[in-house]
């Protein structure tokens, strides 16, 4: 076989489909998608690896995903809540202001203008208040993100927050205050959902162009033999003429013979969080028709709440509802630990209190776990980033993708990378065939 492609996520599926040598796909799991999958059950469908939304700021990425699904569309414009202080308040934050009481609302208006915070030196935290100021910071940005990403927002890097992070125009967050309606985060405020099947039909259409996807393989020893990669799940061997991996970085690293130990070192010292998601079926059709509900509040425990069925309406049955809930979470930190039944009662119970759910009507309920979420983007993680991938580059291994090039992407820059790396695969083979 000419090309190993490691892992059958959206970055590896995308690279099988549009490579034109043999090419075969390993998966650990019984089917691909990663963190992509939807799970479909009791008439629920829901993404398992927490909502996914079709959107980007690249204009032909989101033309390409969206003709992958044919006529499978439905295309919404975003509701997002923030839950503060009881009140539900436009997203983002800064838009939605006038939601606010007055007091808050002049807080938040008169920080973001009378602003004496310097530039940002080093981390997150400064950045937000350098161009948010203390209103926006204190009242939602630094409690939003400490309970997304499980860190102090001073122990956040700098280098993943511009263009992730958009800061308003004055005029925007002043017309917020007085009532104006404004709109911030304007490529996503229209997005597209798989009309059925949920989020995990973008990665099977791709997966109608790959000829061999091989489920239940997990990569465990890589080594080098009379020049071809040798790939082992313990039971069978497979030989490649070229390898790309998609799998997660420190997977990679550890499975492959001979990886230095300064390399070892330097992917072990790579942050993620997991996470939790958490499902909730109602035996009534009793939700808001919001997107999503963002909950920055420190004494519950999701950080965001979502609504399949506002994604496409063929995601409940009629006449019943679901909930997503979605928790970052991380060993030792007492979520980890818990039982799905303690996670879904504690759910259930702050549900209950935001008035969204009656413990009588839950007729379903699920606990899903990822294991690498979020790239959590600290100070170290360029430099041990790089180290790590110029080992890889240099021994001639290929990293595509959210977990394998362990970067905060979205689905839109997996399948741009992914075709890259497809492009370039297939233009070195052709320049290897051209007679000398
Ligand atoms: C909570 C959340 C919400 C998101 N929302 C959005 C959104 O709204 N819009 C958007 O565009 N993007 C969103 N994303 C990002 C999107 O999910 C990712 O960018 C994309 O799915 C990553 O694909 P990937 O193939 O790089 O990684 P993965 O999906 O992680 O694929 C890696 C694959 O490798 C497999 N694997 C792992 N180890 C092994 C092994 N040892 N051997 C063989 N196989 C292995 C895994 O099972 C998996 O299938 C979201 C991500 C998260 C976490």
């Amino acid at each position: 076989m000419a090309i190993g492609i490691l892992g059958g996520g959206l970055a590896g599926i995308t690279i099988a489909a549009h490579l034109e040598q043999e090419c075969e796909v390993l998966e650990k799991e019984s089917r691909g998608g990663g963190h992509c999958q939807t799970v479909q059950e009791h008439g629920f469908t829901y993404d398992a690896g927490g909502p996914h939304i079709i959107f980007s700021r690249n204009q032909e990425m989101v033309d390409y995903m969206v003709a992958l699904l044919g006529d499978n569309v439905h295309r919404a414009r975003r509701n997002n809540k923030i839950f503060y202080q009881g009140r539900y308040v436009k997203y983002p934050f800064e838009n939605g202001l006038y939601d606010l009481d007055p007091q808050d609302r002049f807080e938040c208006l008169y920080h973001y203008i009378k602003n004496d915070y310097p530039p940002p030196q080093t981390n997150f935290k400064e950045w937000i208040y350098h161009h948010f100021g203390k209103g926006l910071a204190e009242k939602y940005l630094i409690p939003y993100n400490e309970k997304i990403w499980n860190v102090p927002a001073e122990e956040l890097g700098l280098e993943w927050v511009e263009g992730r992070v958009p800061k308003p125009p004055l005029e925007d967050v002043i017309k917020a205050a007085v009532g104006v309606e404004t709109e911030g985060y304007t490529h996503q405020l229209y997005y597209n959902y798989p009309a059925r099947g949920g989020i995990e039909s973008l990665p099977q259409a791709l997966a109608k162009c790959v000829r061999k996807i091989t489920p239940d393989f997990g990569v465990g020893r890589i080594w080098k033999e009379g020049g071809q990669w040798c790939v082992s799940n313990g039971r069978a061997t497979r030989r490649y003429d070229k390898l790309v991996s998609t799998i997660p970085i420190q997977e990679l690293a550890h499975s492959l013979a001979g990886t230095p130990p300064e390399i070892l070192a330097a992917v072990d010292s790579l942050r993620y969080n997991s996470l939790v998601t958490v499902a909730v079926g109602l035996d009534a059709a009793r939700l808001p028709d919001y997107t999503a509900i963002y909950v920055p509040d420190p004494s519950v425990r999701f950080h965001r709440l979502s609504f399949p069925a506002v994604f496409s309406p063929h995601n409940a049955p009629p006449g019943k509802s679901i909930i997503e809930a979605e928790i970052t979470t991380n060993p030792g930190d007492g979520t980890h630990e818990m039982s799905d039944a303690e996670i879904l009662a504690d759910v259930a119970g702050d549900l209950e209190d935001m008035d969204l759910i009656r413990r009588s009507e839950v007729c379903y309920g699920r606990v899903l776990r990822t294991k690498y979420g979020y790239v959590v983007q600290d100070d170290n993680h360029r430099k041990h980033l790089k180290q790590a991938k110029a080992y890889f580059e240099q021994i001639g291994i290929a990293l595509c993708g959210r977990v394998a090039e362990f970067e905060y992407i979205n689905m839109d820059v997996c399948i741009e990378r992914g075709r890259k790396v497809a492009q370039t695969l297939s233009s070195c083979e052709r320049l290897e065939e051209q007679p000398v």
